[in-house]
């Protein structure tokens, strides 16, 4: 069957999970190691745009694009094409061994998207912890100072590296240590749980005298912040506070790393959540929807730094694979052509109109943040700013059982976000948004 004529629209044929979901679950917990948990047993047969259809044939709406992943939408026929037309051509060579102009094009491509018009060099890996990491080794190479400055409610990855530039304990790191030494936490802006009133700059200032005063300038060798935290909770800083930091790692030879692995690639209605406030970093990471589907991630920083690094410092078997990079080129010109961050501003204006609404009808809702694509709500005992993990997990049990994927995330596990393909069409987005706002009834009335 041909995916790119699956309707946009949801329809339930089962229960959910039906039947054979379920009895792939049954083989799944045989074989698979449990460490690996998914949302929601609902096993996916095939996608195009924003729906996906089950192993059962239930099509479903997915508000979640992977983790921020397909933004251009399941099956496109563009990234179809490219991949097909590469993987004939070939697959694999090892761009370190028999280089190719395929992972120079994307290298090319993210020199023009990222933000500033500074000289720029790019490095390709598989994923964002992966390219995190290099980060890190680049930020350390180029300064010769270890030290690396994260943020509370931040999240980087899963490997040792980033599991320790990683806030949360559970279940990222616990009894996973011990950790990479020279990581240093602030605290973030939260402008729903920060005093009231503090203002971007204040928050920096607050962030910076840690630094100052238990780090050292002369030890610190670059800040690696989410312009807007994704697993931590979608928490978008006050305005000022990201210029502010900026501000002071260039003034203090501090290289500023901005991850953009969730934020970047039209999300949060600019190329990147940097954009916003013309914060320009020195070093920029990109991955998720970088590349349709397939795993790509990247470096991307001013050529000075990234060529302080000798030849061979840099690199790895698989990353850069031409397949991926044919699909990136493929999901940057479609993010081009059809203009998919204003698509992104469209989605967050609808989302964010549902959203208040439900906030003003109900107890319990106590933050709607996000920008673009990336909103999210926080929920909390009515009358307190008490986490409530409970009523977001059952809100996004009640979606799957009714056809809607959406994910939960945040340090207390307390916030339903929405992270939709940016092709989904008016409809299937009303309808997405009609299922969540029942779910939030039944579980906060
Ligand atoms: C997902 C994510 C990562 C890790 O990416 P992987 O591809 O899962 O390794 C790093 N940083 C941010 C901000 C992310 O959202």
């Amino acid at each position: 069957m041909d995916t790119a004529i699956i309707d946009q629209e949801r329809r339930l044929v089962t229960e959910l999970p039906g039947p054979l979901s379920n009895e792939l679950d049954a083989r799944r917990r045989a074989a698979v190691a449990s460490g690996v948990s998914s949302v929601y047993p609902l096993y996916v047969a095939r996608g195009a745009g924003a729906i996906l259809v089950d192993v059962d044939g239930n099509q479903l709406i997915d508000l979640g694009a992977g983790i921020a992943v397909a933004s251009i939408g399941h099956a496109h026929p563009d990234i179809v094409a490219a991949v097909q037309r590469q993987v004939a051509e070939f697959s694999h060579t090892c761009f370190m061994v028999s280089p190719y102009e395929q992972y120079v094009a994307v290298c090319e491509a993210l020199a023009a998207v990222t933000p500033g018009d500074h000289d720029k060099r790019s490095a390709l890996f598989n994923s964002g912890a992966e390219a995190v990491e290099n980060a890190v080794k680049i930020a350390r190479h180029a300064t010769g100072r270890a030290g690396v400055v994260v943020f509370d409610h931040a999240y980087h990855g899963r490997t040792n590296l980033t599991m320790a530039l990683t806030a949360k304990n559970m279940p990222y790191k616990d009894r996973m240590g011990p950790f990479a030494s020279e990581v240093y936490r602030v605290p973030m802006s939260y402008p729903y749980r920060d005093p009231e009133g503090m203002t971007g700059e204040e928050a920096a200032e607050r962030a910076i005298e840690l630094i100052e005063r238990q780090v050292g300038v002369a030890n610190t060798g670059c800040l690696v912040i989410e312009p807007i935290q994704g697993e931590g909770g979608f928490i978008v800083p006050a305005p000022g506070f990201l210029p502010a930091l900026a501000e002071w790692c260039r003034a203090n030879g501090v290289l500023f790393v901005a991850d953009e692995v969730q934020t970047g690639f039209c999300r949060t209605g600019d190329w990147f959540a940097c954009d916003d406030e013309g914060v320009v970093p020195d070093l920029i990471t990109t991955a998720k929807a970088m590349a349709g589907g397939m795993p790509l991630a990247a470096v991307t920083g001013r050529a000075d730094i990234m060529e302080s690094v000798h030849s061979g410092g840099l690199g790895g078997t698989y990353g850069g694979n031409p397949v991926a990079c044919v699909s990136a080129l493929a999901s940057i010109e479609v993010m081009q052509r059809d203009d998919l961050a204003a698509a992104a501003r469209r989605i967050g204006a609808t989302v964010t109109e549902t959203l208040r609404g439900l906030q003003a009808d109900l107890q319990g809702i106590g933050d709607i943040r996000g920008r673009g694509a990336m909103m999210a709500m926080e929920f909390v005992r009515p009358g307190t700013s008490e986490p409530d993990a409970d009523a977001a997990k059952r809100i996004v049990a009640a979606c799957h059982r009714a056809g809607v994927v959406t994910l939960s995330c945040g340090s207390y596990g307390n916030i339903v976000r929405l992270l939709p393909p940016l092709v989904i069409t008016d409809g299937l987005l009303a309808d997405g948004l009609a299922v969540l706002a029942d779910a939030v009834h039944t579980a906060l009335d």
